[in-house]
This record gives structure tokens, C-alpha cells and sequence, in this order.
């Protein structure tokens, strides 16, 4: 039987999984080491597990990362604080070690297409993934195509309002401080409060300033991409009651200006948890080897 591989490449786990959709699909969790070395690691997973019968590949990666096949640098990994990492050429080094055809593209695009396949966003053409974790970043789908362009979105390092006043936190980002990753990622609420986002109590002052900042990136998305729907996850989300904070806000920040059901009665299933947990990336990983298999891409 044919399938696929999928590889969510992150920065502290390699989520390596067989299959061809929700179904049937194994996992393993290869940790993030020296980067020649969790490639051997994942290439035996994939030969024990699927040998003969893998057709294509897939990888969502940590970035940014290149994505432009005119450029020299196409399939690295580039600006990443991570060392060992930077400028590693992952996509090249998967096809060499598999000669299968390879699909890339970043984690959070791979979990957006994954939640779209089977998860939150199916059947929709427009919407944003959102992830709110150590850092955050966000994939858009535009009248059914995932946002590229000049590279991929970064969602996380947009400018938000930050009224210093109100919160003297300078940031945590180190090439932006206060862009919303700097100021709203689990690595900024742990940095500002000296407690990680899992262990802050529900009643802390954390807790507006965070669904401010979130909801004042959504307001911006809302009214430049015209998403139908966002579908937020990652560790920091795991704070349910940030759901219906966040959505109280972007209702009253956008003032009825956008005049849609969508963002004032039905606000509750515009901004909504995904479906898929943890494995939105591997699935979605395994989507761009499908497709890569389709398209014959090497
Ligand atoms: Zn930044």
C-alpha cells in the first residue's frame, strides 16, 4: 500500500509520522539534536516503518526558511537563533537521503493545511492558523491557497500597539522586541512575569494584557486577509478562558466596523481551538508530501 512520510521539523522535537491521513496514521518523536544527525534518525524511522511502500515526503519546518525555488539558499533553514541549525539545508538533505519526491513547507502552513483537510477549517478557503506557543507564528489561506510570496508569512513578528505605560515589559523578541511574539509568545509572558503561561493563575493581570495583544493582531488580520475564520492553538492557548477573552475584544475593538455576523453574534465559532492537537503538523507534513507525489515534485 502506498504512503506518505511526514516530518514536523521543530526546534526541540523532529514529530516524524507514516500513513495517509488521520486514520492510520504512526508517529515517532525523534528529539532535535545536531541537525546530520536527526536526519539518520528520521530516514531509519521512515525505512523501518514504511520501507518500499513510501511513495513521497513531507516536511513542516521551523524557520523561516527558504521557499523560493529561484534561490540559491531554496530548502534551508536561515535566520534561526538556533546555531547548529542556521542555513542547514534540510529539504536538499531529505531528498538525498530518500530519492523520493519532497514537499516544504513551514510547520504552521502544514498544520493550517492539516486543520483545512480535517480539522477546524475544513471546507473553508479562507482562514488563518494561529500558533501561541514559545514563540508564534500563523499560516493564511487565501481563496484556498496557503499565503508565500516574497517568502511566508511571519505572523508573529507584526506590530501591535504597546502602550509602555500600561506595560514597561521592553519585549522578547531578539530582532524586534515588542513585536506580538515579543510581547505575547509563552517565552514573553514567562520572561515578563517570571512564571511560565501553564502555571500563571487564571486570575492574573496576565491574562488582559495577553488577549489584548492577541486580539489586537487578529483585528489587524481580520481587516487585511478577511479570514472567515481563525483557528488558534499552541501551549499558551491551552489557557481555555483565553478563547472567550480574546473574542470579547476583537468584537469591541473592531466597533462594528466590519459589518458580519461572523465577528459580533458568531464570534464564538470565528475564533475557535483546532481539532487536530498535536498533530496538526504531521498531518499537515504528510498533505505536502501527497502533494509532492501528485505534482512528481524531486
Ligand atoms: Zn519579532
Amino acid at each position: 500500500m502506498d504512503v506518505f512520510g511526514g516530518i514536523e521539523a521543530g526546534g526541540t522535537k523532529f514529530v516524524c509520522g507514516v500513513g495517509t491521513g488521520t486514520a492510520d496514521l504512526r508517529t515517532t518523536s525523534i528529539p532535535t539534536e545536531q541537525p546530520e544527525r536527526t536526519i539518520v534518525k528520521v530516514a531509519e524511522f521512515f525505512r523501518s516503518s514504511a520501507g518500499q511502500d513510501l511513495k513521497a515526503i513531507g516536511i513542516g519546518s521551523f524557520g523561516p526558511i527558504d521557499l523560493d525555488p529561484r534561490s540559491e539558499t531554496f530548502g534551508r533553514i536561515t535566520a534561526t537563533p538556533k546555531q547548529a541549525w542556521r542555513n542547514f539545508d534540510i529539504l536538499g538533505q531529505v531528498r538525498q537521503a530518500f530519492n523520493l519526491p519532497v514537499g516544504f513547507d513551514t510547520d504552521v502552513n502544514a498544520a493550517a493545511l492539516a486543520e483545512a483537510e480535517w480539522g477546524a477549517a475544513r471546507g473553508l478557503k479562507d482562514f488563518i492558523y494561529l500558533t501561541v506557543g514559545t514563540g508564534i507564528g500563523g499560516g493564511a489561506c487565501v481563496n484556498g491557497k496557503l499565503i508565500h510570496g516574497l517568502m511566508h508569512p511571519e505572523m508573529g513578528h507584526i506590530r501591535v500597539p504597546h502602550d509602555l505605560a500600561a506595560d514597561p515589559f521592553p519585549g522578547s523578541c531578539s530582532y524586534h522586541h515588542d513585536c506580538l511574539e515579543g510581547l505575547a509568545s509563552g517565552q514573553a509572558l514567562r520572561q515578563r512575569w517570571g512564571i511560565p503561561a501553564d502555571q500563571l493563575p487564571a486570575d492574573h493581570q496576565a491574562w488582559s494584557l495577553e488577549a489584548d495583544y492577541l486580539a489586537l493582531a487578529m483585528v489587524n488580520w481580520v481587516c487585511t486577509l478577511s479570514p472567515t475564520r481563525i483557528v488558534v492553538g499552541g501551549g499558551v492557548m491551552q489557557r481555555e478562558f483565553l478563547f472567550s477573552m480574546i473574542r470579547r475584544q476583537v468584537t469591541r475593538l473592531l466597533n462594528g466596523y466590519i459589518p458580519r455576523r461572523a465577528v459580533i453574534q458568531e464570534i464564538d465559532s470565528f475564533i475557535v481551538p483546532p481539532e487536530l492537537g498535536n498533530r496538526a503538523g504531521v498531518l499537515g507534513a504528510i498533505l505536502l508530501a501527497r502533494e509532492a507525489y501528485r505534482s512528481g515534485a524531486g
